[in-house]
């Protein structure tokens, strides 16, 4: 047989090697913080084109390259960072590979612009897949700019398989949160299609914080610190009232370098066990600092991922000191320290906060049907469907019987577990599941509405502002008009926030806060499906978060009337969701049961 082993032209080998590091935009933004940073970057300006495919551009002060380093580090393994093996187990920066700009170039098209504070003049260089197409001396600024134009430009199916430029946008997004994060001394400045979406002044980590995710998450954080010979943990985490079902804000850094994990996430979320409802997750915002010969960074090429040497260690340490927070933070309205001889008490020991039963309510949930409780009453729109059903005196007769025949005429409907209904029927009995019926009837409503404009609104007597984060604000930008179309009157955008002066009559003005951020972050998680339009969208969001919930105990007559609107419906098997609402069970099923 012939010979038949060639070796790839280099172009190919490029290519493919530059798969492992460049996925997508947010892979590139990545490399360039991270390499303006190792420059010794206190300020970075990012600029951004059509979700970064046409062109990502970093600009830093940091300390620039000469000429020569400039073309060098476009060569495959090319890294100032280490020089031989043993360096690597005591890195410090965040490159060490050298393979990032050789990557990035060898699929895109590359301008750079650098300068060293030892030169009077910088180099201006353009690439194209890894080919030097023009050199120039140029004045300019110390630091490095660095515009990659046109990523995937000569591999045409990966360009085809990015998403829209606003998914890219948000991988983009969430990319810059997790440097910005860990560098808060390093001011940032991001602007998309010329808008500036963030401005970050140098600060420390509670403020940068707040200053991405917006003012409200302030209150939300209660800080977290442990030393101990094996781990330094330090960083916030959020309150269990504020735990969301989406992800999102979460944030583990290992020496100062961004990680997922999902033990330390099991060792956190544990530690709101009983405080945060069933599938909801915690925030929050931890740094941890190790010895760095005890964990390996090198098991995941795009370096997210860490083996511990201490896994287990660290687990308990971690769970310790967030329960510590926890009890520390959420006891204190209820217990006067004060007063608590636990304090003064030599053998105090922090541990012993552990203990006590920590006041919190959470997952405390609504009845949509108790007459206190105004957002689910005001839910069920014009709701003098619902008799409200009190005792009354025996001597009362007329009213009881009046009473008795009234439930004598629904005595074929039965709430089961307080999540489902039964009814007989004349083939047999129907088992309803309470939620998703009512999440069809108010989808219906709610699409309508929209659609046609229809929901009624009450004014505000004082506006209500709402502060949002840039991202959310972002969102809300995107689906104003679906918004506003499903009833919310808003005055004015200002630059964080929304004035709100008319809610829909669904929503109680002490809820409009939560129901709007609520519906930013569903949209949110949601982005990525295409599929529905914004209305649809909107009406399901409105739907599933407005709905009878299980756990709910309804009346007759509420049971009936949640049966009545579901049969009006034009729809009436499958949730908005495309849940089954109910099953029959034939005469002939339960026949079978006592094999008849
Ligand atoms: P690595 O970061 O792993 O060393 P890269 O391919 O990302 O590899 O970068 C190669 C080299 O180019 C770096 O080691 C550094 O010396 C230089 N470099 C890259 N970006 C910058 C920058 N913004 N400022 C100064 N030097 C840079
Ligand atoms: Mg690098």
């Amino acid at each position: 047989m012939a010979d038949i082993i060639n070796l790839l032209p280099e172009n190919v080998a490029n290519q493919i090697a530059a798969g492992e590091v460049v996925q997508r935009p947010s892979s590139v933004i990545k490399e360039l913080l991270e390499n303006s940073i190792d420059a010794g970057a206190t300020k970075i300006d990012i600029i951004i084109e059509k979700g970064g495919k046409k062109n990502i551009k970093v600009i830093d002060n940091g300390m620039g390259m000469s000429v020569k380093d400039s073309k060098m580090a476009f060569e495959r393994h090319a890294t100032s960072k280490i020089k031989n093996a043993d360096e690597l187990f005591s890195i410090q920066t965040n490159g060490f590979r050298g393979e990032a700009l050789s990557s990035i170039c060898a699929v895109s098209q590359v301008e750079l612009i650098s300068k060293t504070d030892s030169f009077d003049f910088g180099t201006k260089l353009n690439l194209e897949a890894n080919k030097l197409k023009k050199e120039k001396t140029i004045v300019a600024p110390n630091g490095t700019s660095i515009s990659i134009k046109n990523l995937f430009f000569n591999i045409p199916a990966r360009r085809n398989f990015l998403k829209s430029d606003s998914v890219e946008l948000k991988y983009i997004v969430n990319e810059f949160y997790r440097i910005a994060i860990s560098y808060p001394n390093v001011s940032f400045k991001f602007t998309n299609n010329s808008s500036e979406i963030f401005n970050l002044p140098s600060s420390n980590l509670r403020k940068r914080i707040v200053s991405i995710f917006g003012q409200k998450i302030d209150e939300k954080l209660v800080p977290v610190e442990e030393k101990t010979n094996i781990v330094e943990i330090y960083g916030f985490i959020l309150k269990p009232d504020f735990s969301k079902k989406t992800k999102g804000n979460q944030f583990f850094y290992v020496n100062n370098r961004y990680i997922k994990s999902s033990f330390l996430h099991h060792s956190v979320s544990s530690s709101y066990d009983g405080l945060i409802k069933e599938n909801y997750k915690p925030g929050y915002f931890l740094f941890f600092k190790v010895k760095p010969e005890t964990i390996d960074i090198n098991i995941h090429p795009t370096k997210t991922e860490i083996k511990f040497d201490n896994e287990q260690i660290l687990y308990s340490i971690l769970k310790s000191c967030i329960k510590h927070s926890l009890g520390m933070f959420n006891i204190s309205p209820t217990i006067d320290f004060t007063n608590n001889n636990n304090l003064y008490n030599p053998n105090y020991n922090k541990k012993d906060l552990r203990n006590l039963n920590v006041d919190i309510e959470v997952d405390s949930g609504f009845n949509p049907f108790k007459t206190n409780d105004t957002k689910l009453k005001n839910n069920i729109e014009n709701s003098n469907h619902f008799v409200e059903y009190e005792s009354k005196p025996i001597q009362d007769l007329t009213q009881t019987i009046f009473e008795i025949d009234k439930l004598k005429s629904s005595i074929k409907l039965f709430q089961f577990m307080n999540k489902y209904i039964i009814s007989s029927v004349k083939s047999g009995i129907i088992i309803i599941h309470q939620n998703r019926a009512h999440q069809r009837v108010l989808y219906e409503r709610f699409l309508k509405n929209i659609t046609q404009s229809k929901v009624q609104i009450q004014k505000l007597s004082f506006p209500i502002a709402i502060n949002l984060s840039s991202e959310m604000r972002m969102i809300y930008i995107k689906y104003e008009e679906e918004i506003k179309a499903s009833g919310f009157l808003i005055n004015k955008q200002k630059k964080e926030s929304l004035e709100i002066v008319g809610i829909p009559i669904y929503c109680k003005e002490e809820n409009v806060e939560e129901l709007l951020e609520d519906i930013l972050e569903s949209i949110q998680a949601k982005i990525f499906n295409k599929n529905f339009s914004q209305s649809d969208i909107l009406a399901k969001i409105l739907a599933k978060k407005l709905a009878i919930k299980t756990n709910f105990p309804l009346k007759i007559e509420e049971q009936e009337k949640l049966l009545d609107d579901l049969f009006a419906c034009k729809e009436i098997l499958l949730s908005p969701f495309e849940k089954k609402i109910f099953f029959n069970l034939s005469l002939k099923e339960v026949e079978k049961k006592f094999n008849l």
